[in-house]
């Protein structure tokens, strides 16, 4: 057993914060804007530059985000739209801001992604123009593969909407052989990302949205402003005077301040960086589970941005409680949606989905963020196999 002991709790994932992010955060203050400023454009200039997107909306987390992108899809009562049940509850709940009807497919058990198969054989045993839009999930990292998803959606005509909090920086590899990376707006829609603490980039609060549709893009950045619009060309009456504006339709305040953009530039310059660590770490534990036939890691692939290193083990919850015995808090992710109270009112059971229900029985994600250190991640390992050799627990 390693001599290493933790002197504070090791949690699933963590922000990594630098004497750099802390002057960009100190140059916002001290400037003349606190909330919408010249930093808004510029992180949305780099965000899109980064993902390879025409566009990016930057809005106050990521959960407003899909508020917005729901709406600016059209979403509205009567309207129905697929998801996965393992996600956070928000991948669904924006679907139900708008009056929509969530509906789930399930998931493919080696990589607990959206089964696209499940969701075409959904499709098919409704009519053509039951279904309105599909938001697949890019879970832990591992991007979706929007070739095919785009190929199911344009043949029953719906829209894209990918919801890739987990995943910046991660790409899939397309038909053509070419590396597609996420939120880059060739098969979305729209793309969503989010800069919640335990994400890849954080900025404390934080979310933004991606896409190549400049339709969408305008629509969006009314949205996140009460509905309101200064763009003389937009206004129904240009020559009001210099202080007019218009709000032309229910819109939110989203905005995301300038000193939390400041934080996000900053941070999306180390991004890469962390990407790479992410990775690291994940090949390591690759590596090690290898050797232990009671661990079964959810499959990898080149492109995934590890926002989770998910294990699965039979016994879930012994393994969850001796961890946090030894000062390691591991997380589970997630309790399927449909589980949720709130969504079992509108009618979902348990049982629905079973491959999600049987992968949520067994799943926990354990430490990965980019300053978790080896030492650290090595004492993860041995906790973890003491724990699955102890012969009354294999
Ligand atoms: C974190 C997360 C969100 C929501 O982001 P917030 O910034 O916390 O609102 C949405 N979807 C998924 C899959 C997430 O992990």
């Amino acid at each position: 057993m390693n001599a290493f002991q933790p002197t504070h709790p090791i949690a699933y994932g963590r922000q990594h914060i630098t004497a750099d992010d802390e002057q960009a955060v100190l140059s916002a203050l001290r400037s003349d804007y606190l909330t919408q400023g010249p930093l808004v454009a510029e992180f949305e200039e780099k965000f899109a530059a980064y993902v390879g997107a025409d566009y990016a909306v930057a809005v106050s987390n990521g959960t407003a985000a899909l508020h917005l992108a729901a709406l600016a899809l059209g979403v509205r009562s009567g309207q129905r739209v697929i998801t996965t049940p393992i996600t956070f509850a928000a991948s669904a709940n924006c679907v139900r801001y708008c009056g929509g009807e969530v509906h789930f497919a399930d998931i493919d058990p080696a990589t607990a992604l959206l089964d696209l198969m499940a969701v075409r054989r959904l499709l098919e045993s409704h009519p053509k123009g039951h279904f309105h839009g599909l938001i697949p999930v890019d879970f832990a990292g591992l991007p979706v593969n929007l070739e095919q998803a785009r190929q199911l959606c344009d043949e029953f005509g719906l829209w894209l909407l990918e919801d890739a909090a987990h995943a910046p920086g991660g790409s899939f590899v397309d038909s053509q052989g070419q590396p597609q990376h996420c939120g880059n707006g060739r098969f979305a829609d729209l793309s969503i990302f989010s800069f919640h603490p335990v994400k890849h980039i954080a900025t404390g609060e934080g979310g933004m949205i991606t896409t190549n549709r400049r339709d969408l893009y305008e629509h969006l950045l009314r949205l996140r402003t009460h509905g309101i619009t200064r763009d003389p060309a937009q206004l129904s009456r240009p020559n009001e005077g210099g202080w007019y504006m218009e709000m032309q339709e229910l819109g939110y305040n989203y905005r995301l301040p300038d000193m939390l953009c400041a934080l996000g530039i900053s941070q999306l310059q180390r991004a890469d960086e962390g990407l790479a660590r992410r990775r690291e770490l994940a090949a390591r534990y690759d590596a090690a589970f290898a050797e232990m036939p009671a661990v079964c890691p959810l499959a990898g692939a080149p492109g995934h941005a590890y926002h989770l290193y998910v294990i699965q083990v039979a016994d879930r919850r012994g393994l969850y409680d001796a961890l946090r015995e030894k000062q390691v808090f591991a997380q589970v992710h997630y309790i399927p949606v449909h589980r949720m109270p709130y969504y079992q009112g509108l009618g979902w059971l348990e049982g629905d989905f079973p491959k999600a229900e049987a992968y949520y029985a067994h799943c926990l994600s354990i430490p990965l963020f980019p300053s978790l250190t080896d030492e650290e991640q090595a004492y993860v390992i041995d906790c973890i196999r003491e724990f699955v050799s102890e012969p009354e627990l294999s």
